[in-house]
């Protein structure tokens, strides 16, 4: 059994080091003595995406991804076909505005997303920048999720479930009170930091997950994750404090 994770985009979708997220899904595969391979796809390489376990998009600039858009949407149907098949994803920001209808730029042009989520994604005069403590519900248990985000764009979901609620910070759009989205198993947040380093317990999921779909339903090694959990518990605090 191996574990086989795409990085889709790599040069161009690796804004505030988000290319860590993969780092942090294999380093927590290789602790654990998981056998896990890396494939890093750019613009105009060909992908299967049923030959993968997990994939990355992470978050770019509004350039790079009208750079890359269409080099994406020639991807939409193999992409339905294994995110229907269960495929683990997760988005990050820029990553996660073109999975949905479109994306407004601040100077009104339209970049056209996947729609493979049912959002939008319209910019406003303002970025929404800072810290963000969310809570989500990972298994079934309450988890509370920190990063930071830095975006124009704000997203709306259509009745699709949020990745979670803020405690702190703006979220989607800075008006509804949540944060990012989920479907099947998608998973797409405005959280760099890079999300997957600062929140461990996700990261876990996410492999969890993923070792269920290829049929090993796995209660994972806990490892040594105090230094974490500390930073985590401290992050909260400081911004519950200063709410
Ligand atoms: N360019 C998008 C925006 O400004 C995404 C930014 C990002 O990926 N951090 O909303």
């Amino acid at each position: 059994m191996v574990l086989t994770v795409c990085h889709l985009y790599p040069d161009l979708l690796n804004l505030y080091g988000d290319r860590g997220n993969v780092q942090a899904f294999t380093q927590r595969c290789r602790w654990r003595g998981l056998p896990v391979q890396v494939k890093e796809v750019n613009l105009g390489q060909p992908v299967e995406f049923a030959d993968y376990d997990f994939l990355f998009i992470g978050g770019g600039s509004d350039r790079e991804q009208a750079l890359l858009v269409t080099d994406l949407k020639n991807r939409v149907d193999a992409l339905r076909m294994a995110v229907d098949k269960g495929l683990v994803v997760l988005a990050i920001c820029g990553g996660y505005q073109l999975l949905g209808r479109y994306y407004r730029t601040p100077q009104g042009k339209r970049i056209p997303g996947l729609s493979l989520l049912d959002f939008y994604t319209e910019a406003g005069e303002q970025r929404l920048i800072g810290n963000v403590v969310i809570e989500a519900e990972l298994a079934g248990k309450k988890t509370k999720i920190v990063g930071f985000e830095n975006h124009g764009g704000k997203t709306f979901l259509n009745g699709l479930k949020p990745l979670g609620c803020v405690l702190s910070g703006h979220g989607n759009n800075g008006q509804d009170g949540w944060e990012g989205a989920r479907y099947k198993n998608v998973f797409c947040s405005y959280l760099h930091g890079p999300l997957l380093p600062k929140n461990p317990v996700l990261t876990d999921y996410l492999i969890t997950l993923a070792l269920a779909r290829k049929g090993y339903a796995a209660q994972l090694v806990a490892l040594d994750d105090e230094i974490e959990t500390i930073a985590n518990q401290a992050m909260v605090e400081r911004l519950s404090n200063k709410k």
